[in-house]
């Protein structure tokens, strides 16, 4: 039997280092290759990836995780154990894309986030009854495709109790996880096929375990993972087993899966997660130890979730105390798949020199690893490069003036300490704003109007240069004119500049802001094949000069109507960013916080009224564990006051939240204390207003049209939902607008649906 090697990763960037596997979906979709094109690319994509890891250093059999999926990894596991999908022995493209995107017969799986990363997977939906028919055959492939080729792979699959635990109910079917037996059933079919295939290791992730779920406490998922594990372990007709738990610390579930005594066990000991579980470490080695099942534990030291060079030394001494405290097995891996961060640091060619050597992506961070796995073996002698760099990018970025700020510390130094609040109160507010003279249920958008074939173009052509600044400028000017032009003629009441200056909510600021830099190719998968660019936070933020009065300033010029100030908000801006591990989250928030507040007075001085502060991130970055929630809400709620806090009583200040599930953060977007709250409520069809009641005091604007459909609404339809609406929320507190921003719209069907949303609106206010 091959033993497991001395250093892995959990898993990898899949869409390949030049965004290859995008393209192929995307020409595939589009019709512009055939399915046989597309398959070859994606194989060819999968071989080039295997062919680097082995490159860098990954060369031990099993060492190269086979995390492969088309669209994603959830959905691949689903199909392959059964959970969902047909039954035909192979799973062809059509089907596996249908359940992924819809098609004329299906809506699309529901698609939400994993965890608390920027990655989305599909929510495979479980019924009460019906077959689970395992289908190997596609995970074999993957096995045989790199055989082929030279390459012995680890198959990966989602572990059962992940699986169930991150799927949804059917359609009145209870808790996915009545169905673990049975499914547990299935994953042991696939692991004697993979077994008889001449696979030695496979591996089974179980981040459920991390985290504390609705759907079942730690205890009971902890015993779930021991049942479940008892019963695949306990078959010999199968390969080794690596059951890992990225994204966070294990509790109950720690004892569960080293009792059960899988050949090897991953834990997440990244920096960040041992500063919110400081006795981590001493737990796990204790936990193994007490299990004595000579269980190899894989130690995710290198952080799979940020971009920054490991301090080595200090990455060594949280292994060597690993081995000190009798752990007698141990392997260096990730702490999670490294497809939370881009491929590599060599693809950038335009970030500060001092910056980059502080940088590690994905294969940087292998290099981390077998660094560390030698230094284990043979002493930092073994791997004196490695060291020497690690301890230069740590001696330089804490002597970095780009780190810090002193002017900027002192700032947020003075701010008081705890929760703030603008005076004066909401009550009094409501009366100074009534001198904007807004009429009953005003109409507004979320911020963006279409991005444009022409507005990339002329973005394009900025970046070649092709068109210069001020040309550039010109043609974005023209189309906030078309914009304001448009909402005139549609009778909308409050409006916005459409925001086609921007590329992103978030990079449009970063690249603003001081204290932030931006990568060329720092692609991550977000779904599919969409791909974000996070900024990254290096150091302390500040506004060098004001980002978007110009914008505002000439649109407001164009209209007597009052138009809207747009910011992204502090936690947005930090969700979808890589940030800083030398200072908490919170120091971050209260700069882009003050820096923000400084646009909010620049605004007011250009004659803005109305401006909105977006939170779509808010819930996204909510911990995984209970305990941790109150002091993250709390920091949350202070960075989003401090923004708006000196804004004038006459200042309208609106915020727009992305989601419906109000459920664990509805107190803190209540305490948000925003004069106007947008949210998304055309799906559940006003339902979530029954639950606002009690906590809401501010005016609030739920979407009735849902955006993320290219469908037009009725005016019936729209005169429905804001008659729903008015059940529960006063006239004098009611905005009607849509449920998010328009940018992904064309302009066809959001000129009628506008349209029609003011025609119901006129409808509604006639009949009160
Ligand atoms: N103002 C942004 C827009 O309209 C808000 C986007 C969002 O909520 N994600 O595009
Ligand atoms: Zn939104």
């Amino acid at each position: 039997m091959t033993s497991f090697p001395s250093f892995t990763i959990e898993g990898y960037p899949r869409v390949g280092a030049n965004r290859e596997l995008k393209k192929a979906l995307e020409s595939f979709w589009a019709g512009r290759i055939d399915e046989e094109t597309f398959t070859s690319s994606a194989h060819s994509i999968r071989l080039e990836n295997y062919a680097r890891l082995r490159d860098l250093g990954l060369d031990a059999d099993y060492a190269i995780p086979a995390d492969v999926a088309l669209y994603d990894h959830v959905l691949e596991t689903s199909l392959t154990v059964g959970l969902i999908g047909g039954d035909a022995e192979e799973i062809d493209l059509a089907e596996y894309f249908a359940l992924a995107r819809g098609n004329a017969e299906r809506s699309p799986l529901e698609m939400t986030k994993w965890f608390d990363t920027n990655y989305h997977y599909l929510v495979p939906e479980v019924a009460d009854s019906g077959a689970i028919t395992p289908r190997a055959q596609r995970i074999l492939d993957i096995v045989a495709e790199a055989k082929a080729a030279g390459h012995v792979v680890r198959p990966y699959l989602v572990g059962p109790v992940t699986l169930l635990a991150k799927s949804k109910p059917a359609e009145g079917a209870g808790n996915p996880l009545n169905r673990l037996a049975e499914l547990t059933e299935a994953y042991k079919t696939v692991l004697a096929a993979l077994k008889e295939a001449g696979v030695e290791w496979v591996q089974l992730a179980e981040p459920a375990l991390v985290s504390d779920l609705t759907v079942a406490t730690d205890e009971e998922l902890a015993q779930h993972a021991a049942d479940t594990y008892a019963a695949i372990l306990g078959v010999t007709n199968r390969p080794q087993v690596l059951i890992s738990t990225p994204y966070g610390s294990l509790r109950a579930g720690l004892e569960a899966l080293a009792q059960a005594g899988p050949e090897a066990l991953h834990v997440d000991l990244a920096p960040a997660t041992l500063a919110a579980d400081a006795g981590y470490a001493g737990r796990v080695a204790a936990a193994v130890k007490a299990a004595g099942k000579n269980t190899v534990l894989v130690a995710g030291v290198i952080d799979g979730r940020n971009v920054w060079a490991a301090d080595l030394r200090e990455r060594l001494s949280v292994l060597e105390g690993l081995k000190e405290a009798g752990v007698e097995k141990l392997a260096v891996s990730s702490s999670v798949s490294l497809l939370h961060v881009p491929h590599t640091v060599a693809g950038e060619t335009s970030l500060p020199v001092d910056v980059a050597g502080w940088l590690s992506f994905a294969d940087e961070k292998i290099g981390e690893a077998k660094a560390l796995s030698a230094a284990l073996a043979g002493g930092t002698v073994a791997a004196a490069d490695d060291f020497a760099r690690s301890d230069r990018a740590v001696r330089t970025r804490t002597e970095s003036a780009r780190t810090h700020n002193e002017a900027v510390q002192a700032r947020v130094a003075a701010l008081p300490a705890g929760q703030v609040a603008r005076q004066p109160e909401f009550a009094a507010r409501v009366e100074a704003q009534k001198a904007l003279n807004l009429p009953k249920l005003p109409t507004t958008t979320i911020g963006s109007f279409p991005q444009t074939a022409e507005i990339r173009k002329a973005r394009a052509d900025h970046r070649t240069g092709v068109l210069n600044e001020e040309q550039y400028t010109e043609a974005l000017k023209d189309e906030v004119k078309s914009v304001i032009e448009l909402q005139e003629r549609l009778g909308l009441d409050v409006l916005v500049h459409g925001e086609p200056e921007r590329n992103d909510m978030v990079q449009y600021f970063a690249e603003l802001l001081d204290g932030f830099v931006v990568t060329e190719n720092g692609w991550v998968q977000s779904y599919g094949s969409r791909c974000t660019r996070p900024p990254i936070v290096v150091g302390d933020v500040s506004r060098p000069e004001a980002m978007t009065v110009e914008w505002a300033k000439y649109a407001q010029s164009l209209s007597e109507k009052h138009v809207k100030g747009m910011l992204t908000g502090p936690v947005t801006i930090l969700a979808w960013s890589f940030v800083r591990d030398d200072v908490p989250l919170s120091v971050s928030a209260d700069q882009i916080g003050v820096a923000l507040a400084d646009e909010v007075a620049d605004l007011e001085e250009a004659g803005i009224e109305i401006i909105q502060i977006d939170e779509p991130a808010l819930r996204e970055l909510l911990p995984l564990r209970e305990d941790a929630r109150p002091e993250y809400l709390d920091w949350a709620v202070r960075s989003f006051r401090l923004v708006a806090i000196d804004a004038k009583p006459t200042t309208q200040i609106h915020t727009h939240l992305c989601y419906s599930e109000f459920g664990q953060i509805i107190d803190a977007v209540a305490a948000l204390d925003a004069d106007v709250t947008s949210i998304e409520a055309a799906r559940s069809r006003m339902e979530l207003l029954e639950d606002l009641e009690d906590s809401f005091h501010s005016e609030i604007g739920p979407g009735i049209w849902d955006i993320h459909s290219p469908r037009v609404p009725s005016v019936a339809e729209l005169t429905e939902l804001i008659k729903a609406a008015l059940v529960n929320v006063p006239t004098e507190r009611l905005w009607v607008n849509p449920d998010c921003g328009l940018k992904t719209r064309g302009y066809a069907e959001t000129e009628q649906s506008l349209r029609n949303m003011v025609l119901a609106r006129d409808i509604v206010v006639e009949s009160l």
